[in-house]
């Protein structure tokens, strides 16, 4: 345990973000350099619980040993604090950068009292070790002469080659975009996690002997078919980027565009320097709306307004969220309540309110008389319960409004994966239209064919992914082996699972 007095003796701190100001004039993470001895106090307000919420049920998705960590952070021993973080967590700066951190939400010190900042923690957990040179490759000793094919290379991906590469079998991962990463790559901006963050552990794998082929699709430049003969196992990693759409009249007017083109493009040109010409959207001079909210959502208004968008509103369909945790939200649920994420910090710097307008619906985007997009006609509605308990959404009279807008991004949330590949496969999806394979099993239809990540549980989170690559990566080990001695969430002390 940290220090038995230290949740009484200390208050939550976090390590604060860059200045908005400031860091609305460049690309680079909106991180502050990670302070050794507020991070100490952090671990010592951990009470070390009988039973630790933090890193189960509600909690850590990979069952992250969060006590153990801050244990060892609070007593200055971060060689080891890296040692038990890598026990369950391939690539904790991603997770540390990106994580809602739901550990935090069934922390029980959270119940009368402000949570630790684990994932603070865990992010200085790694950048020192990183820092200090005690992250370096390692390639396995023995090769077990067993082949795996992996289509994607987003974190769930990259997990399940981290993992198989470990366990000795010659992983070769295929990406159809012209760089790894997948949305740790092509999605979530710089700002929350440097591109340089992802290389370097692609890098680290690379040189551990894992293969990474991009610009291929599977599915269209290789058979799918030809992979699962040429291989022992395929494992589909393939994402869930399908966007929700906004049929509603002049939906095609130029201007209006999906989050991920003008995300993608750019981390593309901005950040990597690729000269895109007409295919980079910029924001710069423009009334931007986006339309719906979450981490895209956020994202987007925080890549307008480095832009320099003239003015950036946010609509949101749903009813502002509460303060507090509501009575049937309680704890060690993920609380469901009002936040201000750095997008929305930002754009109150630089306009001095909050960007988001609230329980709007999207009637019809406006065009001048040239066909160019003008604006967007909303109409505000209710939200009531029905004597079923089912919310039920009413337009409310007279509350028709139009917004000036020159470019509208749609970031509605996703429908799922791409189906080509499942139908050339003859692969059965599931109602959602995602890969069908149990979790835990991770099998799908197919013979030595397997789904994990976005594409079979459809979009989540980063933290999801890896839970799912590492449960890919050691059934499929299994069926490779017959036994396995990885590590799967649940299962994380290494017990060998027999094939039955
Ligand atoms: C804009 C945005 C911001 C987000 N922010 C956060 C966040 O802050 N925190 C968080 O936890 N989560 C966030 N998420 C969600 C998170 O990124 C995903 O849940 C996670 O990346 C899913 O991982 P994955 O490996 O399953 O799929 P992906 O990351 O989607 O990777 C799938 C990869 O497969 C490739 N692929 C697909 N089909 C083929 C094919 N046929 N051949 C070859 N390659 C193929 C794709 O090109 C892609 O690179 C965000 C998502 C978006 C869209
Ligand atoms: S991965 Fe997420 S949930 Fe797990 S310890 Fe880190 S921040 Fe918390």
């Amino acid at each position: 345990m940290g220090k038995p007095t230290g949740f009484k003796e200390y208050d939550r701190k976090k390590v604060p973000w860059r200045l908005p100001v400031v860091r609305l004039n460049d690309y680079d993470e909106i991180y502050t350099e990670h302070k050794i001895e507020q991070l100490q106090e952090q671990g010592a307000r951990c009470m070390d619980c009988g039973v630790p919420f933090c890193q189960s049920a509600s909690g850590c998705p990979i069952d992250n040993l969060i006590p153990e960590w801050n244990d060892l952070v609070y007593n200055n021993r971060w060689k080891e604090a890296i040692e038990r973080l890598h026990k369950t967590n391939n690539f904790p700066e991603f997770t540390g950068r990106t994580c809602p951190a739901p550990c935090e939400g069934s922390c029980v010190l959270g119940i009368n009292h402000p949570p630790v900042t684990i994932k603070n923690i865990e992010n200085a957990i790694v950048d020192r070790a990183w820092e200090e040179g005690w992250i370096n490759p390692e390639p396995p000793v023995e090769r077990t002469g067993k082949t795996v094919a992996i289509v994607g290379s987003g974190p769930s991906g990259m997990t399940a080659a981290d993992q198989l590469n470990k366990a000795g079998h010659q992983v070769t991962v295929f990406e159809r975009a012209d760089r790894v990463g997948g949305l740790l790559q092509y999605g979530i901006p710089n700002m929350k996690l440097s591109k340089k963050v992802v290389q370097r552990r692609v890098d680290k794998m690379t040189a551990e002997g894992v293969t990474f082929k991009t610009g291929v699709n599977v599915g269209k430049d290789v058979d799918p078919k030809e992979l699962v003969n040429e291989f022992d196992a395929v494992l589909l990693a393939c994402g869930a980027t399908k966007p929700r759409d906004l049929p509603i009249p002049n939906r095609d007017a130029p201007g209006v565009h999906f989050a991920m083109e003008f995300l993608t493009a750019n981390t593309k040109q901005s950040v990597h320097g690729d000269s895109l010409g007409d295919g980079f959207i910029s924001a710069e001079g423009k009334d931007v709306i986006v339309i719906g909210g979450g981490d895209t959502g956020t994202d987007c208004i925080a890549t307008s307004l480095r832009h320099g968008c003239r003015s950036i509103v946010n609509f949101e369909l749903l009813p502002k969220p509460p303060e507090h945790r509501a009575p049937d939200n309680p704890w060690p649920e993920w609380p469901r309540i009002f936040r201000v994420d750095y997008g929305h910090e930002e754009a109150e710097a630089k306009f001095g309110h909050d960007p988001r307008e609230y329980q709007l619906l999207s009637k019809e985007f406006m065009v001048d008389d040239n066909g160019q997009l003008s604006g967007i006609r909303t109409v505000q509605v209710e939200w009531t319960k029905d004597e079923d308990g089912k919310w039920q959404m009413a337009e409310q009279p007279e509350t028709e409004k139009v917004w000036p807008a020159q470019l509208i991004l749609l970031s509605m949330g996703f429908l799922g994966p791409d189906q080509y590949l499942p139908e050339s496969l003859g692969m059965e999806t599931d109602p959602r239209s995602n890969f069908k394979a149990e979790h835990g099993k991770f099998a799908t239809n197919i013979d030595k064919v397997f789904a994990a990540g976005d594409c079979r549980r459809g979009q989540s989170l980063v933290v999801w992914a890896i839970n799912e690559g590492r449960g890919a990566a050691r059934a499929i080990d299994v069926f490779l082996q017959g036994e396995s001695h990885l590590p799967a969430p649940g299962l994380t002390m290494g017990t060998s699972m027999q094939v039955t």
